[in-house]
């Protein structure tokens, strides 16, 4: 079992693992690739102390050199969710499960709202993941809502093991909506009705709620205290997925606050 497992690889989340790690703890980073990231956009950042001028991927990738120089590992992968088990959390990629006892949640902006129905099916025939679920809905028809890179390869997983896959990407639909009654077996797709067994939503991120259950948000932040704790015991948060204003100083600062408590929290176990 990790120490800390920090879901994020922006600077909140580095700089959470290097103070951690520093502070004589086991740090997991689990991240999307860098290049996924919007910081890797940034043509020139000019407000970050000592290195003028920098690119989003400058920087990013001198983040992870610094990682790998210090030891800490890196996950590339997308995190699904993280589930307290007595005194550790229990967080899943879908194909690899990590444990830790304490999270550090440093995801970013999730932009998008979850959509209506989402939160009250998922696990109830809405799915985030095609690799953990697919068998579940051999032979049948399921919708994937495809908002991520990978989501064309997810669907043709799913063909491949005799799911009936209806695809919707940005271009076919814009707005969508779960029904069902038990299950999810009806998804709206810009008015239109699509009859369903199931339907995988596969984006890069996770709304921080539906990551983390009982997570206190607030418009799809996450709400922290001043030492960067959440609503749930062992979990910290940091970053711009606490809120405005979205800024790397910021969140690099936060990233510290949060693994500073994370170790006090392991420390007082
Ligand atoms: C074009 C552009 C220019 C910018 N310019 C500046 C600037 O000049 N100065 C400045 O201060 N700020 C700037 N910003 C803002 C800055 O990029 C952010 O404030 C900063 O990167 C936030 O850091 P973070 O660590 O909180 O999140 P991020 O940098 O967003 O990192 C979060 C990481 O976590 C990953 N992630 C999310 N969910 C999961 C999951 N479930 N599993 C695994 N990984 C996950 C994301 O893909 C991402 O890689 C700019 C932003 C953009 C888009």
């Amino acid at each position: 079992m990790t120490d800390i497992i920090i879901v994020g690889g922006g600077p909140a989340g580095v700089s959470a693992a290097l103070t951690a790690k520093n502070r004589g703890k086991s740090v997991l980073v689990i991240s999307n690739p860098a290049e996924e990231s919007f910081l890797w956009k940034a043509e020139a950042v000019d407000n970050y102390p000592g290195l003028p001028h920098i690119s989003g991927q400058e920087l990013l990738s001198s983040f992870r050199a610094q990682l790998e120089t210090a030891g800490i590992e890196v996950k590339t992968a997308r995190a699904l969710s993280a589930m307290p088990m007595g005194e550790s959390f229990f967080v899943t990629t879908g194909s690899e499960d990590f444990s830790a006892g304490a999270l550090i949640l440093a995801m970013g902006v999730t932009p998008q709202a979850t959509f209506p129905g989402e939160s009250d099916f998922l696990g109830r025939g809405v799915s985030y993941c095609a690799t953990c679920d697919g068998m579940l809905y051999r032979g049948k028809s399921v919708a994937v809502i495809g908002l991520n890179s990978e989501a064309r390869a997810e669907a043709d997983f799913l063909r491949s093991i005799g799911c009936e896959v209806e695809f919707f990407d940005k271009a076919r639909a814009k707005k969508y909506e779960i029904r069902g009654g038990d299950f999810a077996n009806e998804l709206i797709a810009d008015g239109e009705s699509f009859a369903v067994d199931g339907i995988f939503i596969l984006r890069s991120t996770i709304a921080p709620s539906n990551f983390v259950a009982g997570l206190e948000t607030d418009k799809g932040h996450i709400v922290v205290d001043a030492d960067m704790r959440t609503s749930v015991a062992g979990v910290f948060a940091a970053g711009d997925c606490i809120g405005r204003p979205y800024q790397i100083a910021r969140a690099a600062g936060q990233g510290n606050t949060a693994a500073l408590s994370a170790c006090e929290y392991l420390d007082k176990k």
